[in-house]
């Protein structure tokens, strides 16, 4: 494909036209940097769309007219660069060209209240609304499939998810983690206009936000006061300093687990931002609903491309049925139960297929566990109060530092009910019960006649949602899935995108 500079708008009309594909775009200010690059390359390596960057600086974000006049322009270099890093064609429109005099199509847009007033919007005021404005203007006018960011600009990044939203835009917005620089300092287009001195502050405060974070994880609490006491001694300037809620950016709660400390300093003419995400275990996926509803295939996809933890609790529940049977334990029995329970152990390993095998007091299980057997006992089984109290500990510990997906009835609604993402995954009887039909983890379902399968598992259902312990509900924060129709690899992609929504990628790639 040729590369192309587009000035005008009608330009990108013309252009849209003449491509057969969606569009990846990248909006920039220019004088592109790492960060850009990374946006741009992130781009190109992610799909096989067109990337379409842009640049321009709008001056509707600039609250100070000397700030604009001094936006270092670089326009023959970051040319080079976007090319060079995978950009298939350039918008460079001007300014009239945005803002066209006297045009009533353009519609100046206010951001979000509850967003922008917090943080950056408290001094830079109408700079949200200007960047609302204009990426609004070119997103109509590109009508791009996907939208890339970097989360530097975390506040921004909120604001413009929550523009799509209240737009309803067919975009998608992808992240990048804040890229920095050799010594620890955000990429930023200003950078160039800081002194030797103003360099050496920047860093002390990024290194200071760096610091706070290692503590967190230590300590799992913060010590703003003394932060800003240690900045002041450095007479560092501070704009602001806060511990957020990293979506609402409201003050952080103590129940928070994932939390944002940002600030803004400034040295001398240059205003610079920085921030970090606390953690206080990472970030966990609940999948939760009835049998045949595809949440072991698709819970297993989204651990490998995650690279998170699979935590198969149904596993669990039907391991400890098969003891339970091969020793003859008389289950109903309270006595004889809390005795067996003290001594077992369940464990996942990795074998050679890439898969998990499930092991009980060293039996590994895997197989047997499928059987029509197992499955016709262990609802029975699951319901009983010492049997869920001991397992839910279990997976709890399994799941204490997070990192995992773990797939259930209960998980959203007990055994983790503060995690970030909650699933309620189901199908149609009719879909589920062909979906065991044809499951090959499990001989005896393939020879049960369809019929059959779809009776045994109403009564499982029937059995899971009205048991009086942790029965099998949606979550109030859940977000239902209903996966008729749809192939595997799309309802793993619509999981990933409202994982790659809530949780920064700062944090996915610790
Ligand atoms: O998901 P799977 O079909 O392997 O689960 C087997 C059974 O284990 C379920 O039907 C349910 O009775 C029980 N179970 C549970 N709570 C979980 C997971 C499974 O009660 N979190």
């Amino acid at each position: 494909m040729n590369k192309v500079i587009l000035r005008k708008t009608e330009e990108i009309e013309n252009w849209r036209r003449n491509i057969n594909s969606e569009i990846n775009f990248i909006p920039t200010m220019g004088n592109l940097h790492n960060g850009h690059i990374k946006l741009i390359s992130t781009a190109k390596n992610e799909n096989s769309n067109v990337n379409l960057v842009s640049i321009f600086v709008n001056p509707l974000q600039f609250d100070n007219k000397l700030d604009l006049e001094n936006y270092p322009k670089t326009i023959d270099n970051d040319i080079k660069i976007s090319f060079e890093n995978g950009a298939d064609a350039i918008f460079i429109p001007s300014t009239e060209d945005i803002y066209p005099p006297n045009n009533e199509k353009i519609t100046l847009l206010k951001a979000s209240k509850k967003l922008s007033s917090a943080l950056c919007g408290l001094t830079r005021i109408g700079h949200f609304d200007g960047v609302c404005t204009v990426v609004y203007r070119l997103l109509n006018l590109i009508k791009p499939r996907n939208l890339y960011l970097g989360e530097k600009d975390w506040q921004q990044l909120l604001i413009l998810k929550n523009l799509v939203l209240t737009k309803k835009l067919n975009v998608a917005i992808k992240s990048i983690p804040t890229q920095r620089d050799f010594d620890g300092i955000p990429l930023s287009s200003r950078n160039i206009n800081l002194s030797k001195n103003e360099r050496k502050l920047i860093r002390f405060f990024s290194n200071e936000l760096l610091v706070a974070k290692e503590n967190f994880q230590k300590e799992q609490k913060i010590r703003l006061k003394e932060i800003i006491r240690k900045l002041s001694a450095e007479k560092i300037s501070i704009e602001y300093l806060e511990h957020l809620h990293p979506h609402t950016l409201q003050k952080a709660r103590v129940e928070d687990n994932i939390s944002i400390l940002a600030g803004a300093i400034r040295c001398g003419e240059t205003r610079l931002i920085d921030h970090v995400f606390l953690m206080k275990r990472r970030p966990i996926i609940a999948i939760d609903g009835p049998a045949g509803s595809g949440k072991s295939t698709v819970t297993k996809l989204i651990a490998k491309k995650l690279k998170l933890l699979y935590l198969d609790t149904g596993a669990m529940y039907r391991a400890l049925s098969w003891l339970l049977i091969k020793e003859d334990i008389d289950y109903e029995k309270e006595n004889k139960l809390q005795k067996i329970l003290k001594n077992i152990s369940i464990v996942f390993k990795s074998n050679d297929n890439a898969n998990q095998d499930v092991f009980i007091n060293n039996y590994c299980v895997t197989e047997e566990i499928r059987s029509q057997e197992i499955s016709s006992i262990v609802s029975k089984i699951s319901s009983i109060k010492e049997v869920r109290e001991f397992l839910v500990e279990e997976q709890r510990k399994i799941g204490e530092s997070g990192g995992l997906v773990a797939e259930g009835r209960d998980i959203g609604t007990t055994v983790f009910p503060d995690a970030e993402l909650k699933i309620f995954l189901t199908a149609s009887i009719d879909e589920r019960a062909k979906r065991r039909k044809s499951d090959k983890k499990s001989k005896e379902s393939q020879e049960i006649d369809i019929h059959t399968l779809k009776e045994l598992i109403k009564k499982r259902d029937f059995e899971d949602s009205n048991r009086e312990i942790s029965p099998l509900i949606k979550a109030n924060d859940a977000i239902e899935i209903i996966t008729d129709g749809y192939s595997i690899n799309e309802v793993v992609d619509q999981i990933i995108n409202l994982y790659n929504y809530k949780i920064p990628k700062e944090i996915q790639i610790q």
